[in-house]
């Protein structure tokens, strides 16, 4: 059945009647066929979203009442959690366990934006001390308007709830364009924020491409917010549309992150971490640790142990127990991963292990997870974002040496650094430029934390009561309050 827009609280056709096939990764067959919106699509939903702004209950209801539907979008998400990740691995390509893992991270976060709504009752008015007791001054948080968000393919429903949920909980409301590459999910939230009584026009689902759908929605007046997720290039351009009219505007980019461990480490710790941090998710993690660097007294047994490792991961379709790796998302991240590892060894990175199709798997966009030993450090394998399952590591002498490694990329998102030595860890994740630091661990993410980046990785940050922030305006209400005339031009 092909898949309409939800726009208004109803199912539409695209005005243009455009439609497009959505892609299973391990088999290459089609799974889906979606409404490709067009500008008109866009404005019908952004006109939607306004409407249900300016003259609907939605911005206007109490935080409490408006988190009983974000509570209720919750149980609709744990409800269907089982359906919900078989779509994603369908359409992704993860490993169902990873799959699961994302949908109930999803309905934990409109649990706790829910819960962010409840308090804002008596937190989203402040009274504000003045120097002159003729006046009285408030600071009153509002919703910021209509919200244009754009999201990537990696983690389809997750990055739908880190905007959609806080954008609610605040009283906004949203024109939602998911990936073209993984548009399912982000529909099939509609229909469970319809069932849980979202009020129509408050979220809007608008499946396309990226210049005939996100272009139009990051361009249209009648929007407040853009709230983008994905590569710096888009980033960019969304943020150049944004300028325009002064929308505000938050960015979640990309990222090249380091991983510091020092020689005072347990290596299998080390491995299994910096495992974690590249082969999740297929390595399509923005805030993957992609670069790796070992002090040398512990260089040669950890590259030792993490090929033999990385040889042992189970790879295939994402449906199959004991799988960890699956397929990259789509043909075309398969010829870039493909293509950035033969420019990385034409540069004289060494190959150490996979980065090949895997023998057993014909069919699918798979990639053997690879790593890349003594990777010099101006190769483009260690200097740009691969977005594939794909390590660098290199060696490093000193302390410093390693912080300013570290520190020497345009991207800032994230960085991990392992050690026994705790002081160490805290004295170099001071110097690290990044708004993630991990230590002794890489990319355990939760809810409640702040999530985004320094440099080109991005601006504003998501989660936590910082991504509740990035949805409320802050208004002044001064009162002249004495009986006394002002007194300037009339005495
Ligand atoms: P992308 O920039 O190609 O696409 C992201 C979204 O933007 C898609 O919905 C796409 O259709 C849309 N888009 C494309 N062109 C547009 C335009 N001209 N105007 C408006 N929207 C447009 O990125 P991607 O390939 O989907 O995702 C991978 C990138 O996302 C990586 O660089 C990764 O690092 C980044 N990412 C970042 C985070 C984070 O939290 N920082 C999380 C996930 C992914």
């Amino acid at each position: 059945m092909p898949k309409a827009l939800y726009i208004d609280g109803a199912w539409v056709e695209p005005a243009e009647g455009g439609r497009f096939a959505v892609i299973d990764p391990a088999t290459e067959q089609p799974i889906a066929e979606v409404a490709a919106a067009t500008a008109a699509d866009v404005d019908r939903a952004v006109k939607a979203a306004r409407r249900a702004f300016d003259a609907g209950p939605w911005p206007r209801l109490s935080g409490g009442e408006r988190a009983a539907v974000l509570r209720a979008i919750a149980e609709g998400i744990r409800a269907r959690l089982g359906e919900l990740a078989a779509i994603e691995v369908a359409d992704n390509g993860k490993p169902l366990p990873e799959a699961e893992w994302d949908i109930g991270d999803a309905a934990g976060c409109f649990e706790f934006y829910a819960g962010l709504a409840e308090t804002f009752d008596a937190t989203r008015e402040e009274a504000i001390a003045l120097p002159d007791a003729r006046f009285r001054s408030t600071a009153v948080k509002e919703p910021v308007g209509v919200v244009g968000a754009i999201i990537p393919w990696n983690y389809p429903l997750l990055m739908a709830a880190w905007k959609v949920a806080p954008a609610l909980a605040a009283g906004c409301t949203i024109v939602l364009k998911p990936s073209e590459l993984t548009p399912l999910t982000a529909l099939e939230l509609a229909d469970i924020a319809d069932k849980a009584g979202l009020p129509a026009g408050v979220l809007n689902v608008v499946t396309g491409f990226g210049a005939a759908a996100g272009q139009p929605l990051a361009d249209h007046p009648g929007v407040d917010k853009l709230a983008f997720t994905g590569s710096v290039p888009t980033g960019s351009r969304v943020m150049q549309a944004a300028a325009r009219d002064i929308k505000r505007v938050s960015l979640e980019l990309g990222g090249k992150s380091p991983f510091l461990v020092f020689a005072d480490s347990d290596v299998e710790k080390a491995v299994e971490w910096i495992m974690f941090g590249i082969f999740w998710n297929q390595g399509q993690v923005c805030s993957a640790t992609s670069r790796v660097l070992v002090e040398r007294p512990l260089y040669d047994a950890v590259v030792a142990r993490l090929v033999a490792e990385s040889r042992r991961i189970t790879i295939g379709n994402g449906r199959e127990a004991g799988v960890l790796l699956g397929p990259l998302v789509s043909a075309g991240q398969y010829a870039k991963v493909t293509a950035a590892i033969e420019r990385g060894v034409a540069e004289g990175a060494r190959l150490a292990a996979g980065g090949k199709r895997p023998a057993h798997l014909p069919t699918g966009y798979f990639i053997e997870p690879a790593v890349f030993v003594d990777t010099p450090p101006e190769s483009s394998v260690w200097r740009e974002e691969i977005f594939g399952p794909v390590v660098c590591l290199a060696p490093f002498d000193t302390e410093d040496e390693a912080i300013r490694s570290a520190n020497d990329s345009p991207f800032g998102l994230a960085a991990a650094v392992m050690s026994d030595d705790l002081a160490r860890c805290e004295r170099v994740a001071a110097k690290l430029r990044a708004g993630i630091v991990w230590i002794n661990c890489s990319q355990p993410t939760f809810t409640e934390a702040p999530w985004g980046g320094f440099k080109q990785s991005g601006i504003g940050r998501e989660l936590g009561r910082w991504g509740f922030e990035n949805y409320l305006e802050v208004k002044q209400i001064t009162r002249f309050e004495t009986a006394e005339k002002w007194g300037w031009y009339i005495k």
